[in-house]
């Protein structure tokens, strides 16, 4: 097994550890669960799951927002691409599988796929390439949306549209109460998605649902007090919306960039990989902006998309209901060089951040 990383702080981490260790319930297990990569990566690397008593469990949730595409939107970029368009992503976009290929291996047979650091790099090389189409590839949670929605009511040039395939988290998490046997007792939301969106969204967790719900930073002390957090409120018999995250989570968030969001997108629904259609959980540029939606404007049409490949568990490891380890091609078949599933794929997919602890 891998040496995990050291703690900053190994005291306050041993006594966080302790108090949680008292306040494990007797009997029975309690799950928690969060929705973050970067949280799992914390997790995963600093070995918290080794601190925590056998009883509470903290599991994954659909937190990978290049994971979570689904095929046929792959497959739209892709179209895009082979259309004669400058598709241009994320690094992390370019090796998610489509239902026939991944935009690397249309670049490989010719297109032309660039990756960017920002939408406005896409934006600056449409304004200095007008003589070719560019299409900006916009995945990605609240955190990456309004970047997305700044340039498209920047006044584009006329040769850009954008393939919007973002996500919302808080639908999400909503989708895994539903799952029966996942049994979740509390949620830790992720610190950067609601610094964008605030506290509010997550009312309904403890009001409607009687769930605990804290929001936690990314450091390990963060997500060890956001456990103990919970498990007090478990302890009390009660559900609160809590912020561990303070420093920099406000309960409005982040006002500003609430707003461009809402003059550039309306929500709609959306499919996510392996999960399928949720309400009210994705984002589409309005009706002002429409000249600048890229799947209008180049009339792309692609058939339902093929989301999980033979043998593949990702639809389960999104969920959180199998761990990366129990896919049976998990590095076997399926490994960060050659990945199978888009779990593996994006540095925050859980499977990936398994394999790379595992590897370091
Ligand atoms: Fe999917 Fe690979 Fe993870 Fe299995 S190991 S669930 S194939 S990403």
């Amino acid at each position: 097994m891998a040496e995990k990383l050291r703690f900053r702080d190994p005291e306050l981490a041993k006594s966080i550890a302790q108090q949680i260790q008292k306040l494990a319930p007797k009997d029975g297990t309690v799950k928690l669960c969060h929705v973050c990569g970067t949280h799992e990566w914390t997790i995963t690397h600093y070995g918290l799951r080794s601190l925590l008593p056998k009883n509470v469990e903290v599991i994954a949730g659909p937190g990978c927002p290049v994971c979570i595409v689904p095929a046929a939107e792959i497959d739209e970029a892709v179209q895009l691409a082979q259309k004669g368009a400058v598709v241009t992503c994320f690094g992390d976009a370019l090796r998610v599988p489509g239902s026939e290929m991944s935009l690397l291996e249309a670049k490989a047979a010719g297109a032309d796929v660039r990756v960017v650091y920002g939408v406005s790099d896409a934006v600056g090389m449409a304004r200095r390439e007008q003589d070719k189409e560019f299409v900006f590839f916009a995945m990605g949670f609240e955190t990456t949306a309004p970047s997305t929605a700044v340039e498209a009511l920047g006044n584009p040039p006329e040769n850009f549209g954008f393939l919007v395939s973002h996500r919302l988290i808080p639908p999400a998490m909503e989708l895994l109460l539903g799952v029966g046997d996942l049994n979740i007792s509390g949620f830790i939301a992720p610190g950067h998605v609601s610094a964008i969106i605030g506290m509010k969204p997550y009312e309904l967790f403890p009001r409607v649902y009687r769930m605990p719900t804290v929001v936690a930073g990314f450091e390990p002390i963060d997500v060890l007090m956001a456990v103990y957090m919970i498990l007090k409120q478990l302890s009390e018999g009660a559900a609160r919306l809590e912020n561990e995250y303070s420093r920099v989570v406000k309960w409005e968030g982040n006002t500003r960039a609430l707003e461009v969001m809402n003059k550039a997108f309306a929500v709609t629904g959306g499919n996510w990989r392996g999960i399928g259609r949720l309400p009210g959980s994705a984002l589409k540029l309005r009706e002002e902006l429409a000249a600048f939606d890229a799947r209008e404007k180049y009339d792309v049409h692609v058939a339902q998309g093929k989301d999980i490949l033979l043998g593949c568990e990702c639809h389960l490891v999104i969920i959180g209901k199998i761990k990366p380890n129990e896919c049976p091609m998990f590095m076997k078949a399926c490994t960060p060089t050659k990945p199978v599933g888009a779990c593996m794929v994006s540095s925050e997919g859980t499977c990936s951040v398994w394999a790379r602890s595992a590897a370091t």
